[in-house]
């Protein structure tokens, strides 16, 4: 089986808006969060999905899963407070076995295409971890304390991470199991689930994505992906169909 573990318990803070948090904002008409819920409901290697999110959002999610004809979503976990205890819910709820996939989505990548999900599930027959990439254009530089720099790293051999990932479930639970157990593991912060299996050894490989698949975090954000929506249902209707928005 695969499944899908979709993450929407984020409050969005960065994004400063109080009154609702950025996953239920609408773009183009429609609340963000079925845009991932379209495109995993369309993607015909995902069998199941574990929405996460906070109690009192739920019964307006379940609305739109009617009002959008989703039928896919099985599961519903709560957040934890940080990113990585909401997977670890979402881990916990879905009723898979050590081989089976799954795929974490954010709720704020609006533009996951099905072209990028189907050459996941092509990768993760052959490895137990596939994570979304884009080249980086620009050089990066790092900054402990974000003051001084400490070092700028070459953009050649640079790839920004985007959303989905896909894993064997086993292998990412025990990432998750090691991670949490470990106080002193803990402190480290980790935000990234490719980062818990590569702690444990296990080879993880690239997928390249598409450069407009953006990550809606910022207000400003939300209408550079208005904008970049007729360029996501134009590589869509490329594709075959119309997997997200109107
Ligand atoms: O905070 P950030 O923008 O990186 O969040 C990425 C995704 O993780 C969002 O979809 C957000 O709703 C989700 N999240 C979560 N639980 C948290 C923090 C973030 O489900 N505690």
């Amino acid at each position: 089986m695969n499944y899908a573990i979709v993450l929407a318990g984020g409050k969005g803070q960065r994004f400063g808006n109080e009154q609702i948090s950025k996953q239920f904002i609408e773009l183009t008409g429609v609340p963000m969060i079925v845009y991932s819920l379209k495109i995993a409901e369309k993607n015909k290697n995902i069998d199941e999905v574990c929405i996460v999110v906070a109690e009192k959002e739920e019964d307006k999610v379940r609305h739109w899963i009617r009002e959008y004809g989703i039928t896919k979503v099985k599961y519903f976990a709560r957040p934890g407070k940080e990113r990585q205890q909401s997977v670890f819910h979402g881990l916990q709820k879905i009723p898979a076995k050590g081989r089976d996939t799954v795929m974490i989505m954010t709720s704020v990548c609006p533009f996951v295409s099905q072209k990028t999900i189907d050459k996941h599930y092509e990768m993760i027959r052959l490895y137990d971890a596939t994570i979304t990439v884009v080249k980086a254009t620009d050089a990066i530089t790092f900054s402990n304390d974000g003051k001084r720099v400490n070092r700028t790293l070459q953009k050649r051999k640079l790839y920004l991470q985007q959303g989905p990932q896909v894993f064997r479930y086993g292998v990412l639970l025990m990432g998750h199991k090691i991670y949490m157990e470990d106080e002193e593991y803990c402190k480290m912060d980790v935000t990234e689930d490719s980062e818990l299996v590569l702690n444990m050894g296990v080879e993880c490989y690239m997928v390249m994505g598409d450069r407009f698949c953006i990550k809606v975090t910022y207000p400003e954000d939300l209408a550079i992906a208005e904008s970049l929506h007729p360029l996501f249902l134009q590589q869509e209707e490329k594709y075959g169909g119309i997997a997200g928005g109107n």
